[in-house]
């Protein structure tokens, strides 16, 4: 009666290299004393002293472990798949499974990697076996999966639910001009199939949530995180922790980027380096404070560096470091970091033991994961009614976003005056009789704005929609941002 038995990795020095070998036995313990007679150097790894499997050895039969079984005294029937698993260090990412083949066009494909040692073909096979799950097709989840396509990525999974917008090309590059409008998953599966047909990509075209991240990220053996709101991030940090999934971590703002690598066995979370999230409104968001278009291009391609290393057992990971980059001052910095006992998800005694509501965690109106906290309710004007009126001389119109902002575009007869300086320039603001109107680019910081002006006696309408509406409703010929 003929079974195989499947060697990991570590053992296969004492096996000639060899990742399977066949054997005859009735039971595992004859089937295992048929494989240590061959190879007799394997013995002293599998079995103690005392003549018992070592504690650190699990032996499966086809998919069960026979400690459920009757251990080595389990009957094998002809064909059975005997596969040792021996613990490893640092807690292997990628499952067990046994490792596909690699085709003669996959050899030529991925030459330059089997011939790296700490790649090879077992760790190409293991890349080949690999599930990871990029959340986001964006500027960070772009060059990631673009990598980790081009690196022989068995299976990667994407969950977006956005479309390409022309703002997005700057650093999104896994989108084309001609993607404009389309769906991101649609347009991503496109290039990555096309850079490499042998991946299997598999779309999520939902927002990611509390009800359905487990499902989802439960299917895959590491967690690309490429979100842009810390709503997401901390949901995302919390399911790898629940699901025991390593998360391949990146976050950008302007010319910063870090990169960490979370929720492994004994490793920090997210939630250890940051317990809470700022109060909302206080960190910009890429869509207001802007981004190098190249950043996410170098913190993506990290992240995509440490999941290829994760899924081949490398130690040097991220793992317990928190890497800084400047991309102004072209300067790396790093920090250490521990998990924390008394972390609520990670934690010796957690209090976080399921998904909860991150909206409301985060502080952010339900529905809009990416803007900032509701705007203060303050009285309102139409940029139809503002149009109407603009040229009587009855309205002072004030614009409060960034001088940088006021270059691309304005509406005629705007004064500007940034909201973070509103409060020293109060004194700039007409009290001559005319109505005062306040816009922004979208009406979130003009809110602020009202709500300053009346605090301080001085009653001002918000233009609703801001210079986006006035553009789409008013004038078209001015360019959006
Ligand atoms: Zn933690």
């Amino acid at each position: 009666m003929t079974h195989t038995v499947l060697i990991p990795t570590p053992l296969r020095p004492f096996t000639g290299q060899q990742d399977a070998v066949e054997v005859e036995g009735g039971t595992v313990a004859e089937a295992l004393a048929a494989l240590t007679d061959r190879y007799t150097d394997l013995r002293r790894h599998l079995y103690g002293e005392d003549g018992q499997l070592r504690h650190f050895v699990n032996v499966y039969v086809n998919d069960d472990d026979i400690r459920y079984l009757q251990r080595e005294a389990t009957a094998l029937n002809a064909g059975d798949t005997i596969s040792i698993v021996p613990s490893v260090a640092g807690g292997a990412a990628a499952s067990e499974a046994p490792a596909p083949e690699l085709t003669n066009a996959e050899v030529q494909r991925y030459s330059r990697h089997l011939i790296l040692p700490e790649v090879g073909p077992d760790g190409q096979r293991r890349l080949k076996g690999a599930r990871v799950l990029c959340v986001g097709a964006g500027g960070l989840g772009s060059p990631a999966a673009l990598y980790l396509a081009a690196a022989g990525i068995g299976t990667l999974g994407i969950v977006d639910f956005d479309v390409v917008d022309a703002s997005n090309l700057q650093r999104q590059i896994l989108h084309g001009t001609p993607d404009v409008g389309r769906s991101k998953l649609q347009s991503a599966r496109e290039r990555l199939n096309e850079l490499n047909p042998e991946v299997n990509v598999e779309t999520h075209e939902v927002a990611l949530s509390s009800s359905n991240a487990l499902g989802i990220l439960k299917d895959y053996d590491i967690i690309l995180d490429g979100t842009d709101n810390f709503a997401t991030r901390y949901l995302v940090n919390d399911a790898c922790v629940l699901l025991g999934k390593p998360n391949a971590y990146g976050s950008i703002f302007r010319f910063e980027g870090q990169a960490s690598v979370f929720a492994t066995q004994g490793g920090p979370c997210y939630r250890c380096l940051y317990p809470e999230p700022p109060p909302p409104g206080l960190v910009p968001s890429c869509a207001e404070g802007g981004v190098l278009g190249v950043l996410p291009g170098v913190i993506g391609t990290i992240q995509a560096t440490e999941t290829i290393k994760l899924v081949l057992n490398a130690k040097s990971t991220l793992v317990g470091r928190l890497l800084l980059y400047d991309a102004w001052k072209m300067s790396f910095r790093e920090l250490k970091l521990r998990r924390n006992p008394e972390c609520p998800v990670c934690g010796n005694s957690p209090t976080v033991r399921e998904l909860i509501d991150y909206d409301q965690f985060c502080g952010v109106a339900p529905g809009s994961a990416a803007a900032p906290a509701a705007a203060p309710a303050v009285p309102e004007t139409t940029v139809e009614d503002l149009r109407a009126r603009l040229d009587s001389g009855s309205i002072f119109l004030l614009d409060v976003r960034e001088p940088q902002e006021f270059q691309i575009c304005r509406i005629p007869a705007s004064t500007l005056i940034p909201l973070g300086q509103l409060g020293t320039r109060i004194h700039e603001v007409p009290s001559d009789g005319r109505e005062i109107v306040v816009h922004c680019k979208a009406g979130g910081r003009s809110a602020k704005a009202v709500k300053l002006l009346e605090d301080n006696g001085i009653p001002a309408k918000n233009l609703q929609g801001g210079i986006l509406a006035w553009i789409d409703r008013i004038d078209p010929t001015l360019p959006k941002y």
